[in-house]
């Protein structure tokens, strides 16, 4: 008797499992939201003098997915951006909390901008009134990606590879012989870059590496019917644009070609299918370029280097995923921390050369962006101390997610997919705010366009090491 109650039992046990296997299952969903800005929003900034908006040759999206298991919902948004600040992500992160009944909390999103340039940077930075609306409609909108794609969560698997694409990508700052660069935009001499730059008998080699490799991350039911594909790679932008034109340049392309496939191969076309979304990421390109011409042809018309980028990566992606092996039921977690950071503010002598220059707008300048220079010396000296600059690493099974702030440099993205205690790690920058330029100290050391003081590049020297430290101590953390 009492064999036959043990018997009993074991096998209310083993018959109950089913259940808690369904309670632990894994589930996503996928949307985008039009995000394009009304005539008259500026684009992008000073250097670029490439706005207001005047026309829109593609339109640009925020673009969403979220992942659950029976503990953890998070929500990857990735918008055809610039760049866009803490205040507005932050924004958005309250709205979706509150309109989830807190499900996904702030601290389980990742925001993030492409860095197309034919796009608003959602910052202070040059901003208008129009600007103020702008930046309103968009933290609502990306909030709309999220919400549209949690209504849509159905049991999924997921799947990871990647492949190299070397010949895509160049390191667009050059080490130049000693004396050969010109005085910096302070009037400084003795840099050893130029940024950049087209040909020159100066340039000795690239100033660093570049990280070649496309990844990607493939989201499907568990019928194997797609939900979304996440692409990343790290090429800055290819640009090629018009005045005033709006374009999410071949992160847009990227997309739309890889949606138009993915929505080809639907097994099941009814609409209580998923939509089968498309998103390009930006891994660190804070150092890299796109080449302007194909192999052997003459210079890219306008608009035409995105689409050749963008479409030929996504014929890449969709024959990568054809050989793909998917994890059911993966492990998801998600960990943010704040980083303290000092700022490179200017110190007296700097404040006394902006303000000469400033006042004298007539006189001869150092370089043709000094006012530029001198201007942001001015912003820069209104800034704290030292800033939070918010980072974050998700696990999806055996893959690895870190991000932060920055335009991260292609050294510091190798040195973190190697030294990740997961194989199979990619980065996004330009995350959940804007940090600026992020070079080494050893580039910072060289100088160039990237390193000199101003919105765009303020975080102390040792940044790179300390954001690389801590990235690689919160991937530890998930992998435990
Ligand atoms: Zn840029």
């Amino acid at each position: 008797m009492k064999l036959l109650i043990l018997f009993s039992l074991l096998f209310c046990v083993t018959f109950t499992l089913p259940g808690s296997i369904a309670k632990a299952e894994f589930r996503a969903g996928a949307a985008k939201v039009d995000i394009t800005p009304a005539n008259g929003v500026s684009l992008d900034g000073s250097i670029s003098k490439n706005g207001p908006v005047t026309s829109v040759h593609d339109p640009i999206h925020a673009r969403a997915l979220v992942l659950e298991n029976d503990s953890t919902r998070i929500a990857i948004v990735i918008c055809d951006l610039c760049m866009v600040g803490r205040d507005v992500f932050d924004h958005a992160k309250r709205l979706i909390e509150q309109k989830t009944k807190s499900k996904i909390p702030a601290t389980n999103i990742l925001l993030a901008a492409t860095h197309t340039h034919a796009a608003p940077r959602a910052i202070h930075i040059g901003k208008k009134p129009l600007d103020d609306e702008y930046h309103r409609l968009l933290a609502e909108k990306i909030a709309a990606a999220v919400i549209k794609a949690n209504s849509q969560l159905v049991p999924a698997r997921i799947g990871y590879t990647s492949f190299n694409k070397k010949n895509l990508i160049a390191c667009r700052r050059f080490l130049c012989k000693p004396g050969s660069v010109g005085p910096n935009v302070f009037g400084e001499t003795g840099e050893r870059i130029k940024s950049v730059a087209g040909t020159s008998s100066a340039i000795i080699k690239p100033a660093g590496p570049t990280d070649p490799q496309f990844s990607v991350l493939s989201v499907q039911t568990q019928q194997g019917q797609p939900i979304c594909v996440l692409g990343n790679f790290s090429v800055h932008y290819c640009g090629g644009y018009k005045r005033g034109a709006v374009s999410a340049d071949y992160f847009g392309y990227f997309s739309e070609a890889i949606e138009t496939n993915l929505r080809s191969k639907k097994i099941d076309t009814s609409t209580a299918t998923p939509a089968a979304i498309g998103i390009m990421s930006n891994g660190t390109s804070g150092n890299t370029g796109a080449f302007q011409r194909s192999a052997g042809q003459k210079r890219f018309l306008a608009f035409e280097g995105m689409l050749f980028y963008g479409r030929m990566l996504a014929m890449d992606a969709i024959k990568a995923i054809e050989q793909l092996s998917y994890q059911q039921n993966p492990p998801l977690k998600m960990i943010e921390h704040e980083l303290q950071l000092k700022v490179r503010r200017p110190d007296e002598k700097r404040l006394a050369w902006a303000k000469q220059i400033l006042s004298s707008p007539k006189s001869k300048w150092p370089h043709r962006w000094s006012k530029i220079y001198a201007d942001e010396a001015e912003h820069l000296s209104t800034y704290p101390e030292t800033v939070s600059v918010k980072l974050q690493v998700i696990r999806i099974g055996d893959i690895a997610i870190a991000s932060c702030p920055c335009e991260v440099f292609a050294e510091t993205g190798l040195e973190i997919k190697k030294q990740s205690p997961f194989k199979k790690t990619f980065t996004i920058e330009l995350a959940n705010g804007y940090g600026g330029y992020l070079p080494p100290a050893r580039q910072h050391e060289l100088g160039g366009y990237e390193t000199w003081p101003a919105r765009s590049s303020f975080l102390e020297v040792d940044a790179a090491k300390k954001i690389k430290r801590e990235l690689l101590s919160m991937l530890q953390e998930l992998a435990n």
